[in-house]
């Protein structure tokens, strides 16, 4: 895909940003299990809290071929900060901007863009995971007053779920009604009966907390609704065709960073009198990896191209998260393989991406799941 200047041009200042400033310290945000907050104000100063809202809002003002590429760079350099991002613009500020009221928006918009709000997306329970359908986590209409509801439920694995300090929490509403009994809250985490149970130990991404959250007697008011009773379904999933775009940008630039690295290390050992890079088997990997990574990176890029053009891309956003998840997987393995041994130490920093690409195969929908929708589109 042809870039255009301005897309080229958010690239360049993302990339240069991440590999000067942000690769350095990706060990030490990992060994610290999180960000120092001011790092979310650097962020918002280059846009990316807000990538794809309109200028008029505080927003960048971007496409999402430039979200895309941006989220490609920032992961290149530190996969855990751009899941965060990816939540922050795909599942919160863009829901805020479609379903928000313009007093909602006007509260809680020029936070987040502006890096001091990090939000949560809280959908999953214990019991519903791939079947979102079946949560469980309730909001009855308050009985001591009458302008709001009490939440009371869990949720499992939300990141950010104790930085962020707004969380969009999908609850039942009518349990009679199904999915049309479903709604979405925008909550403030600093108000009474929002617990943050446990932050999860996991295999990779440990600068992002991922947490278990509990909601006891949460009193939420009429005006935090987002949308109208029962769109709640609607709103969460909706919105996971952008979440799903964010993170094969996410695959793409884990694989990227890791191969970049194997390059460099093949260009500069020597074995048997020669680069390995000239040993054909290391250059023929290489260049396998290579290839299936630009086609991953397309799939993405083309999705995202969709989606600006305003036709629907469910099933190309699922097909770019279940190929690029795959493949960012595979690069990073054999990127790992090309530095033999060294592949396999902390040092040299792609045993941290294999570790920190592999749940996004999970998360935002498993592979199975990407190919239920894409075979139900097919
Ligand atoms: C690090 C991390 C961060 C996360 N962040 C968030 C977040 O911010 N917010 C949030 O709401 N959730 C989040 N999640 C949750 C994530 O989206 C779920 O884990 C995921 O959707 C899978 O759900 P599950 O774990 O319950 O697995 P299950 O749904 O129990 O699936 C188990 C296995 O069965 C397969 N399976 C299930 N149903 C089907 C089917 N119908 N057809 C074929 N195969 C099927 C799955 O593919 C999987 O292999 C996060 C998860 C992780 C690990």
């Amino acid at each position: 895909m042809i870039l255009s200047e301005t897309q080229a041009a958010i690239q360049a200042s993302i990339r240069a940003y991440a590999q000067e400033k942000l690769r350095p310290r990706t060990q030490a945000f990992e060994s610290a299990g999180g960000y120092p907050p001011e790092l979310f104000g650097e962020l918002a100063d280059l846009g990316l809290m807000g990538m794809v809202a309109p200028e008029e809002d505080g927003g960048a003002g971007a496409d999402y071929v430039s979200y895309a590429l941006a989220l490609i760079e920032i992961a290149a350099a530190d996969g855990a900060l751009s899941t965060i991002l990816s939540i922050q613009n795909s599942l919160i500020v863009s829901a805020l901007l479609k379903d928000g009221t313009p007093s909602q928006k006007k509260r809680f918009l020029p936070d987040l863009i502006g890096g001091k709000t990090i939000g949560a997306f809280a959908l999953t329970e214990t019991d519903a995971g791939s079947d979102a359908s079946a949560i469980r986590t309730r909001a009855t209409r308050a009985t001591q007053r009458n302008d709001g509801w009490v939440l009371n439920g869990a949720k499992q694995f939300i990141t950010s779920g104790k930085i962020g300090k707004l969380a969009l929490i999908v609850a039942v509403t009518d349990p009679e009604a199904g999915k049309k009994g479903i709604s979405t809250f925008l909550v403030p985490t600093d108000r009474p009966g929002y617990f943050v149970d446990k932050v999860e130990h996991k295999l990779g991404q440990g600068a992002s907390d991922t947490c278990a959250l509990r909601f006891e007697n949460m009193f939420v008011e009429d005006d935090l609704m987002l949308g109208q009773p029962g769109q709640g379904y609607r709103i969460a999933l909706s919105n996971l065709e952008a979440g799903r775009i964010g993170i094969a940008a996410q695959c793409v630039g884990m694989a990227q960073g890791a191969l970049e690295i194997a390059i460099g290390y093949a260009k500069e050992r020597k074995s048997m009198g020669k680069l390995i890079i000239e040993h054909q088997a290391v250059g023929f990997r290489l260049a396998d990896l290579a290839a299936k990574l630009e086609a991953a990176r397309h799939l993405v890029l083309h999705a995202a191209s969709l989606k600006d053009s305003g036709a629907p891309c469910l099933k190309e956003a699922s097909m770019a998260k279940l190929v690029a998840s795959e493949t960012a997987e595979a690069v990073v393995s054999g990127s790992i393989q090309t530095l033999g041994g060294y592949g396999y130490l902390e040092e040299f920093g792609v045993a941290k991406i294999y570790r920190d690409v592999r749940v996004c195969q999970i998360y935002e929908g498993t592979s199975d799941i990407q190919r239920m929708v894409i075979a139900r589109a097919l």
